[in-house]
């Protein structure tokens, strides 16, 4: 078959869901925000709350023109955010990118991005098409990956927020803590990024404790601001403020 003659192979995405509601994490909390909701993701945070999400066969397969038509036509007025998050967005990166794309060249709307940021260099393919980062550190208690492989997550992560930084991208970290994050780690987590980035490149750090799963204590998560506080003032503890309220 000459290269003419073969079909074109419509690319295709791996969706969990999309749907509208509050966003109910992080500096903007509160907005009226479209979830695109990719599916899979490798890690295994032992709190994550989308389990259904995990699999690379969870949800339903889609020529890409399909999900920006779904996008198109369930977007409500005064929506101020698609975001993507999953699972793991940058798992299927190259469908994000053509979504964010879409989004902010058809649509006209703010793209954002809540990645555990595990591989830069596919974080770094679709960051021109992204407004709005939330760089999720993990500490070693998430069990997100095994300890061998904890650097290698932690590199990651730090490149994924200087590159977000560098190309001006509005930018904020999101740390989940526990009962059993370790308060040394967390001190030179702190450590390790304001090393790397200055506190006037970030639009916030929040600490987000567990939901319903062992949960730190009020004194617990004061600890843990006190070592952000005095390198960055606009720490904030913010709980999943969606589940208060019963939004998704
Ligand atoms: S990275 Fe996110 S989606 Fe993946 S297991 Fe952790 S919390 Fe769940």
């Amino acid at each position: 078959m000459t290269k003419q003659n073969m079909p074109i192979t419509e690319k295709k995405i791996q969706l969990s869901e999309i749907f509208t509601s509050i966003e109910g994490e992080g500096i903007l909390f509160g907005t009226k925000t479209m979830f695109v909701r990719i599916a899979g993701c490798h890690l295994k945070c032992y709190w994550c709350d989308t389990g259904y999400a995990l699999a690379m066969n969870s949800g339903n397969t889609y020529p890409i023109n399909e999900v920006k038509k779904m996008i198109k036509d369930h977007l409500q007025n005064n929506t101020y955010k698609i975001n993507f998050t999953g699972g793991e967005p940058l798992i299927q990166y190259e469908a994000v990118k053509d979504l964010a794309k879409f989004i902010k060249e058809e649509l006209g709307l703010r793209t954002y991005i809540e990645s555990s940021c595990y591989d830069v260099d596919r974080f770094n393919k679709i960051i021109s098409y992204i407004d709005i980062c939330k760089i999720e550190f993990k500490t070693k208690d998430s069990q997100a990956v095994d300890i061998k492989h904890y650097r290698y997550l932690l590199n990651n992560e730090i490149e994924c927020l200087k590159t977000a930084i560098d190309n001006k991208k509005i930018t904020f970290i999101k740390i989940v803590v526990s009962n059993s994050t370790s308060i040394k780690e967390f001190r030179e987590l702190i450590e390790v990024i304001f090393n790397t980035i200055k506190c006037d490149d970030l639009a916030g750090f929040i600490i987000q404790p567990t939901s319903t799963i062992n949960e730190p204590t009020v004194n617990r998560l004061l600890q843990f601001y006190d070592l952000v506080y005095p390198i960055y003032n606009e720490v904030r503890i913010i709980p999943q403020l969606h589940k208060i309220i019963g939004a998704r």
